[in-house]
């Protein structure tokens, strides 16, 4: 087929309700099949768990599925979101380093929560943790359950008065480095992903991460501009890095749904399948089983 006519696209960035998205996998599936997706990777944050049902329900609709996280990591202070592509799942060490940021995101809940009845809003954890129902929540849930309680109006009134950073609720979050993400992605037979990095607005640390292997960038985004994607193509030709692309859909709860909002030409897929593969030999390599 020639890469003019050919009309495949993917979306390699979205959230289910495995971490702060509003989606099950099934329904995520539904919408990426009216969205005439051919491709679609899982990124929920710190977790796979809704990779193997998400999976699942590719296979019925007849989509490829690329398993995936999405990593919260630290370069030289900045806050940088680092995505896994096509880790094994059941990779031990894996599965243990994530369980530990998992336990953090938990820890932190409870802190949060203990925070906002200091100051006599009368928010019950349990409820946090039943609403989220996840192993990975987040500031999205404990928003959502003060909404759900009454307590505020919206989910943005919940960020503003209390989670917000320097907000009476925020709680820092423990983030590993980013060489360190990408080690583990490597580890674990995946390729390491810089997510929106028109965000982060912090290409600075792009040359460290590329010492440390970056695989790709994330230049296709629902927040980046036009110009935002070229910029961040150039800095992929000038660093060799894969390009990548998604929407960041997290379902209902931001608005309209972003799934399909950016459609990655699937050739792009295929250059993150070959490495994907290499990454895999090198895993396998070193630690042979
Ligand atoms: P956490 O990982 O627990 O720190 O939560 C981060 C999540 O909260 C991300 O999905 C953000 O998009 C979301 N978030 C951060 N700030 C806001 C805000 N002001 N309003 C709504 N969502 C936000
Ligand atoms: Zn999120
Ligand atoms: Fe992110
Ligand atoms: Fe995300």
């Amino acid at each position: 087929m020639s890469a003019s006519l050919d009309t495949r696209v993917a979306d390699l960035h979205l959230h289910t309700l495995f971490s702060d998205g509003t989606y099950s996998p099934e329904e995520l599936v539904a919408q990426a099949k009216r969205q005439e997706l051919r491709a679609l990777a899982l990124t929920d944050h710190d977790t796979v768990e809704g990779c193997v049902p998400t999976a699942q329900a590719c296979l019925s609709a007849d989509i490829e599925f690329i398993a995936g996280t999405e990593l919260t990591a630290e370069q030289d202070g900045h806050e940088i979101h680092i995505l896994g592509y096509s880790i094994d799942l059941l990779n031990s060490r894996f599965l243990t380093e994530i369980g530990k940021f998992q336990a953090v995101r938990q820890n932190r809940i409870r802190e949060m929560v203990q925070r906002l009845n200091d100051i006599n809003v009368p928010l019950q954890v349990d409820t946090v943790f039943a609403l989220a129902n996840c192993r990975a929540p987040g500031r999205p849930h404990v928003a959502r359950a003060l909404v759900q309680a009454g307590l505020v109006g919206t989910l943005d009134e919940a960020f503003e008065r209390f989670l917000k950073k320097n907000r009476p609720a925020w709680v820092p979050k423990f983030k590993i480095s980013a060489a360190d993400a990408i080690d583990l992605i490597h580890k674990s037979g995946g390729v390491a992903v810089m997510a929106h990095p028109g965000l982060n607005r912090s290409d600075e640390v792009i040359p460290a991460m590329v010492e440390a292997g970056l695989d790709g960038i994330e230049c296709f985004h629902s927040k980046h501009s036009a110009a935002t994607a070229q910029h961040y193509l150039q800095i992929a030709e000038r660093f060799h890095l894969l390009v990548t692309g998604g929407s960041d859909c997290h379902g209902l709860s931001k608005g309209r749904p972003l799934i399909g909002s950016v459609r990655l030409p699937y050739r792009h897929v295929e250059k993150l399948k070959a490495r994907a593969a290499e990454r895999k030999a090198e895993a396998a390599r070193q630690f042979p089983a």
